[in-house]
């Protein structure tokens, strides 16, 4: 069963049995990561269900948290529709270039196309937190420098250990 809370006039919150969840699976692996996912083309809250199936199944990872999901405006390029947002803890031991590698795999793999910046998007990963480390290149930035800036982040993130 879904659960749908309207936050205010732009903002409402889906909980279902996958959003928010806590799994259970035991890991070895060595970081804790939280990504942020988004997206705003056809049916983004199927495609959450469906990336959660990928990332059960793919060894690298392991999935522990994910957050309930948010139903935000567009920034930037306001021209089209409104975003679904949630937020992931995962384990890995993948370095976090390699990880985002495996984000922006996961991406295309999803139908994801480049066009310009803040484009309407099947499916968007960012690295938000890599096990508390401090990252600064021209490829990567961690923690994602908008993160605190952004309520697609910081209201989902709210709810990822409820
Ligand atoms: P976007 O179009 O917003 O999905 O941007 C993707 C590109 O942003 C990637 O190819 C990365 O090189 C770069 N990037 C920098 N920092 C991050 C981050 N924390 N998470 C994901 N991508 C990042």
């Amino acid at each position: 069963m879904a659960l749908k809370r309207r936050l205010d006039d732009s903002l409402i919150l889906y909980k279902n049995r996958r959003f928010p969840a806590s799994f259970k699976s035991e890991s070895r692996l060595r970081y804790t990561v939280v990504i942020g996912i988004g997206g705003n083309i056809g049916d983004v809250r199927r495609r959450f269900e469906h990336l959660l199936h990928v990332l059960a199944r793919a060894r690298k990872v392991a999935l522990r948290r994910s957050s309930a999901i948010l139903k935000n405006p567009p920034f930037g390029y306001c021209e089209q529709d409104d975003f679904y947002n949630a937020v992931l803890e995962l384990q890995t031991s993948m370095t976090p270039y390699c990880f985002l590698d495996f984000l922006l795999h996961i991406e295309k793999r999803f139908g994801r196309k480049r066009s310009f910046a803040n484009a309407p998007r099947t499916l968007d990963l960012d690295i938000i937190f890599f096990d508390g480390r401090m990252i600064d290149t021209p490829r990567l930035q961690v923690p994602h420098p908008h993160w605190f800036k952004r309520e697609s982040v910081i209201i989902p993130l709210s709810t990822l250990y409820m």
